[in-house]
């Protein structure tokens, strides 16, 4: 390092023109020997001034553009890791040899799929909801945000667990969560590939069903209804838990807020007409 700490004045912010002013002296040298040297004898000889001026001038321009080329993967190398630094993704990483620049790569390219892994496990993390596994609200408005890009009708279902407190109030604050746990288990078993389910807040949630009719989704929610009925973990305490749900078409993306707020609606007219029941806007 310190002959690396005693050049840094040269170009300090350039390492690569360091080099190649460090080449540049270093080809000169002969040169600069020979001129020395025919002075001194006082034998100036042209012919041999000018080979030798010639030959120094070819192993200059060849020895800047190896040296630079050679410098090249270290230069990109340097830019990846900017990049990954900023959190940026980077393109595929060259492979190198087993040399100094080849661990340096292979270096880099470990980084930046460290550093990816780690960003989709975080963005994960702040998109899931910790209790059921599924998506919260913000992870469910990024997900139907790039579905919702076209002008196609679909269905939002806001779905709310019927007298829900009391669970927590007679059988304690951990059935509760178990009996949220096990909803959002057979809602997304009963869900299609293609739909979107999210916790929405409490024991409220959310489901897009997309390129979906109200009639299909009623349908598909119908079944879980009738799968509730017959599971024992939806008895609590001998009486059977049961959900409410309001249903709302939505077009677009921007159509998504209006929607939601339909589905409330219609959700809280669900609660009001007896509960356990699925309606549509
Ligand atoms: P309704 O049929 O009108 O929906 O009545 P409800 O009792 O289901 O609804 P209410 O809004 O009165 O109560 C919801 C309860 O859900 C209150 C709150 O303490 C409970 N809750 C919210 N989040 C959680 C949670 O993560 N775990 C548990 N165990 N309870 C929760
Ligand atoms: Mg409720
Ligand atoms: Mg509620």
């Amino acid at each position: 390092m310190r002959f690396y700490e005693a050049t840094r004045f040269l170009f300090p912010r350039h390492y690569e023109r360091r080099i190649l002013a460090i080449c540049f002296v270093a080809v000169h040298l002969p040169l600069v020997g020979c001129i020395v040297l025919l002075s001194w004898r006082s034998e100036w000889d042209g012919s041999l001034f000018g080979v030798l001026l010639a030959a120094t001038l070819l192993g200059t321009i060849g020895a800047i553009f190896a040296v630079s080329e050679l410098l090249m993967p270290i230069r990109r190398a340097t830019l990846m890791l900017q990049t990954v630094q900023r959190g940026g993704r980077v393109g595929p990483v060259p492979v190198g040899g087993e040399d100094l620049v080849g661990q340096l790569l292979h270096g880099v390219a470990q980084a930046a799929n460290e550093t990816a892994r780690r960003i989709e496990q975080l963005k994960d993390a702040a998109e899931r909801d910790v209790l059921t596994g599924l998506r919260n609200r913000r992870g469910f408005l990024d997900t139907v945000a790039p579905i919702l890009a076209d002008d196609s009708y679909s269905t939002i279902a806001m779905l709310d667990l019927d007298h829900f407190k009391a669970v927590n109030d007679d059988h304690g604050h951990d059935r509760g969560d178990q009996l949220l746990t096990d909803f959002a288990d057979y809602l997304s078993a009963s869900l299609r590939r293609s739909d979107i389910a999210a916790r929405w807040g409490g024991e409220e949630f959310i489901v897009l069903f997309p390129g979906t009719s109200p009639r299909q989704a009623r349908e598909i929610l119908g079944r879980l209804q009738s799968v509730m009925r017959r599971n024992a973990a939806f008895t609590v305490g001998g009486r059977r838990v049961t959900f409410s749900c309001g249903l709302a078409q939505v077009r677009g993306y921007a159509d998504l807020a209006g929607a939601t707020r339909r589905a409330d609606q219609t959700l809280y007219a669900a609660k009001e007409g007896g509960r356990n029941l699925i309606m549509t806007a």
